[in-house]
């Protein structure tokens, strides 16, 4: 039994509406622990378990931290995740709630990246949060779901922080035989590293991210992504924050589920810039979730 649900396969009738077009959405918000990550990281927990693992070590505040902290308690294996002091309460909580181990050092996430690496040895799985072939061969399973269900789309929609999503979509489109299909990948403004490596053309990193939505603040996105850009067709769109939280507020009230502005950016996409799809007719949306953000928050972004 892998540790990812099948997740539902919906149209949606208000963002068909509103982008006036046809909008399938893949609910991977409803995976136990809030986002798509699980796929990926579920899939790398249990083949480390399988080679013998006995501990697994993370460094991300995020929903790739929570998901390892998940996939362990699942597999009955001790996980420790390292995160910086900028690193919500409310994402520590919910590590600490799935049973991991949280230990705060340093003031960026290369701090704590490099003391959780200090803490790896040779009974220890460190676990990628995007760039990782594991990773990929995981979340691919989304579009086996999709095309198991005999659902059949144009294009598909997602956002890209490191680009471990788009890695892995790519993946399973390929293994389906829709290697043609085109991919809308979405950043937010200030954390849109992905556009930055397609305009310079060649691997890029951004100086900072300053978007809100900091589970796409890779501030250089995974080799493979970019080649992935160069090899398939990508469409790359950027929006700002403030679209990607009233996407949020809106995909609350039509679908009664709350997504971190993460995956606002993507659901932005069919709310606000539909001019973005004008050649599509049946458009895949891969609502990727995130458990960090909460109403008040929302609100509290929305209201700056
Ligand atoms: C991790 C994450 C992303 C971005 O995924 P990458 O694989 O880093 O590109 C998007 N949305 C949510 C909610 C995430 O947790």
């Amino acid at each position: 039994m892998a540790l990812h649900l099948e997740t539902p396969l919906l149209e949606s009738r208000p963002l068909s509406l509103a982008s006036g077009r046809s909008v399938w959405l893949k609910m991977d918000a409803l995976q136990p622990p809030g986002s798509f990550k699980i796929r990926g990281i579920g899939a790398a927990c249990e083949h480390h378990a399988r080679s013998g693992k006995r501990r697994f070590v993370s460094s991300s505040g995020g929903n790739a931290g929570i998901a390892v902290a998940y996939a362990g308690r699942r597999l009955s294996i001790p996980v420790s995740v390292f995160v910086p002091q900028t690193t919500t309460e409310r994402a520590k909580s919910l590590i600490r709630q799935e049973g991991a181990e949280v230990f705060v050092h340093g003031a960026s996430w290369q701090e704590a990246n490099e003391r959780a690496l200090e803490a790896v040895d040779a009974e220890t799985a460190f676990i990628h949060p995007f760039d990782d072939p594991l990773l990929w061969a995981g979340h691919a399973t989304m579009i086996d779901e999709v095309v198991r269900a005999g659902i059949t789309f144009d294009a598909v929609v997602l956002s890209v922080g490191g680009g471990g999503l788009l890695a892995g979509v790519s993946e399973g489109l390929d293994r389906n035989g829709l290697q043609n299909v085109p991919i809308i990948a979405v950043e937010t403004e200030g954390a849109a590293s992905l556009v930055a490596s397609v305009k310079a053309g060649k691997l890029t990193e951004l100086p900072a991210i300053t978007s809100i939505a900091t589970s796409l603040g890779a501030r250089k996105v995974a080799e493979r992504a970019f080649e992935i850009t160069r090899n398939r067709p990508v469409d790359c769109v950027v929006v700002d924050d403030r679209v990607a939280v009233d996407a949020c507020m809106r995909f609350l009230d039509d679908h009664r589920v709350l997504v971190e502005p993460a995956c606002g950016a993507a659901l932005a996409v069919a709310y606000a810039h539909a001019d973005r799809l004008a050649r599509f007719e049946r458009v895949l949306m891969i609502a990727c979730g995130g458990a960090t953000a909460t109403l008040t928050q929302l609100q509290a972004w929305q209201a700056s």
